[in-house]
């Protein structure tokens, strides 16, 4: 395996923000994922997981420890008749796989067509859109835990609205170590006509398109509020097209922020200061971050 040091992370992002991570290593299967983590380890450093980079702010002053970016991204399937499951290792792109297994006729996973990302993400933030999401789609997954694999039921996982119980053990600030990594899931699938499929996946993306701003973005920057959209609310606020630095607010839809080329992470911080102090004054209601912001 390769310990990169020193390596730029803006690349590895959707917003293509992100300072250097002290190291840097991509693991390929599980094996290299528990020796990356057994080498942080020795060096008491902490550890990032990083999936394919499009829901998270990466500071500028980089990530002090590693960065073990997932790559495994084997498919297996088991068939039963009309139905099967979807073994998907966490590295695979979570759209990349739903259209895989479209062309062979497997439908559960359309609604991810056009979703960036990977599996690990997905799972991690319960990633969902046009009628889908993980919490639904998802049978069981297997994690690794202080070195040890578990399968974990989709239950165990206590998703909400894109959060799971690892992204609320994040927040509550749990250590690196303590924190399961996943590595690969189970989908329940059934059999349906091809062309339809492929219909629904055409109009999903049709839309996806209509309404995707364009430019480096890390699609909603903020949580829709309970019977609210927070697009709508930033707009209201007047901030449509704001810019701050080389961010903006963006015109198409205001709950994403786009990077017009060469914008620092605390371009994007002031916008979203500026969104949440907005909004808060005008509604009464605080944004929550969907994003992950690191270092
Ligand atoms: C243009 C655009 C449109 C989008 N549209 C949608 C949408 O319609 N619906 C939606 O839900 N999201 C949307 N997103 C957000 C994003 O696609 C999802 O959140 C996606 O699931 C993130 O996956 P990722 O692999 O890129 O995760 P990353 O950004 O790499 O990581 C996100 C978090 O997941 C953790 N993580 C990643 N892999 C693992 C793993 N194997 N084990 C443990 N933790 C892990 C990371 O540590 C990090 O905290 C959009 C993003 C963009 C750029």
């Amino acid at each position: 395996m390769q310990y990169l040091e020193n390596e730029p992370l803006a690349s590895y992002t959707s917003w293509r923000i992100g300072g250097p991570a002290r190291y840097f290593v991509q693991a390929t299967d599980a094996t290299d994922l528990v020796q990356a983590l057994a080498w942080a380890d020795q060096r008491n450093l902490p550890v990032f997981v990083l999936g394919g980079g499009s829901n998270v702010l990466i500071r500028d002053t980089g990530f002090p420890g590693l960065v073990v970016r997932i790559r495994a991204h084997n498919l297996r399937l088991e068939t039963h008749g009309d139905e099967a499951r979807a073994m998907v290792e966490a590295g695979a792109p979570m759209a990349g796989i739903a259209r895989r297994l479209a062309r062979q006729g497997w439908a559960g996973l359309e609604w991810a067509e056009g979703l960036p990302g990977t599996i690990g993400g997905a799972l991690y933030g319960n990633a969902g859109c046009y009628g889908g999401d993980i919490a639904t789609a998802l049978e069981r997954a297997w994690v690794l835990v202080n070195g040890e694999t578990q399968e974990w039921s989709a239950e165990r996982f206590a998703f909400g609205y894109r959060t799971s119980v690892l992204k609320r053990m994040r927040a509550d600030g749990v250590a690196w170590r303590d924190q399961p990594i996943i590595l690969a899931a189970a989908f329940r699938l059934h059999r349906d006509d091809l062309t339809a499929l492929a219909r629904r996946m055409e109009r999903t993306s049709h839309e996806r398109r209509g309404k995707t701003p364009w430019g480096a973005s890390c699609g909603s920057v903020f949580k829709n509020p309970p019977g609210e959209s927070a697009g709508r609310l930033i707009e209201a606020a007047g901030l449509k097209g704001t810019r701050i630095g080389n961010a903006e607010i963006a015109a198409r839809h205001a709950n994403y922020i786009i990077n017009l080329g060469g914008a620092s992470s605390d371009d994007v911080l002031r916008l979203i200061d500026l969104a949440r102090e907005r909004v808060l004054a005008m509604t009464g209601i605080e944004l929550e971050l969907e994003i992950q912001i690191v270092g």
